[in-house]
């Protein structure tokens, strides 16, 4: 079975309404007629209907970076599921590294958030990814997968295809430092490993699996030249319509 390829934008907290809304317009023009891979943008929150005005019907699918597990209640500065399926939501976010590191964001949260999230319709982009020191240490497959497994608690295969992994080693997140290819396939194919020995034997063959990590559209070919490569999540190259437009189009560097 063949994986459709994602290449999803994380804006962070980058560009005002009228700029998420020109970027798109930009974005459109250049790769609306795009079929055989899934863009996703993710604005922050306060742009995403002005995103979602330009976006709407299009090719491209819009994303959150961020919810919680609640629907509704006393959670001062939280966004929901439902808010963000009514502001046009496809796709969401959960476990960024920097929400990680700057916001307190935990595994058991993550698992919390991605119990909701699987509940309805939107497609969660899970993200795991060990630091430097990590690394140097050999413990990566500790890391990433113990990650994983804590996201993932309480869940079965069923449902969980829909759900897409992003492996992104922090000490190549808005760095400039990519990882070899080879590199990030062998971690993608330890996590595909691990969904077969954890869930099913079909499992692994449905779920994508993006890199992320200063993917530019100078390395995107050769990343996605890897087996268990499916897409990229992109932050610093994805801000700029023709530099993401040219990551969309990998194939035609
Ligand atoms: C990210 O924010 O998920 C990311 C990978 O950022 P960058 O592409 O800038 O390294």
């Amino acid at each position: 079975m063949s994986r459709r390829a994602v290449i999803a934008a994380n804006w962070k907290m980058f560009k005002t309404r009228a700029e998420a809304r020109e970027t798109c317009g930009r974005l459109l023009q250049l790769v609306g007629d795009v079929q055989d891979v899934e863009i996703v943008v993710c604005p922050p929150y306060t742009a995403l209907d002005a995103a979602r005005e330009v976006v709407a019907d299009t090719v491209i699918g819009l994303g959150a970076q961020n919810t919680h597990w609640e629907d509704e209640g006393a959670y001062t500065g939280e966004i929901s599921v439902p808010m963000l399926e009514e502001c046009g939501c496809r796709y969401v976010i959960l476990g960024h590294s920097e929400t990680r590191q700057y916001l307190g964001e935990t595994d058991q949260r993550v698992n919390r958030k991605l119990l909701r999230v699987l509940a309805g319709d939107l497609i969660p982009i899970v993200c795991v990814g060990e630091s430097f020191v990590q690394r140097e240490s050999g413990r990566v497959s500790q890391v990433v997968l113990g990650q994983l497994e804590k996201a993932l608690d309480g869940l079965t295969a069923d449902g969980l295809s829909r759900m897409i992994i992003a492996y992104e080693p922090l000490w190549a997140i808005g760095t400039g430092r990519t990882a070899t290819p080879e590199t990030a396939q062998e971690v993608h194919a330890m996590i595909r490993e691990w969904l077969r020995d954890r869930f099913s034997q079909t499992l692994p063959a449905e779920v994508r699996i993006l890199y992320g990590g200063s993917v530019k559209p100078s390395n995107v070919a050769e990343l996605m030249a890897q087996d268990d490569i499916d897409g990229a999540l992109v932050g610093g190259a994805s801000l700029e319509a023709e530099s993401f437009a040219k990551l969309v189009r990998f194939d035609e560097q």
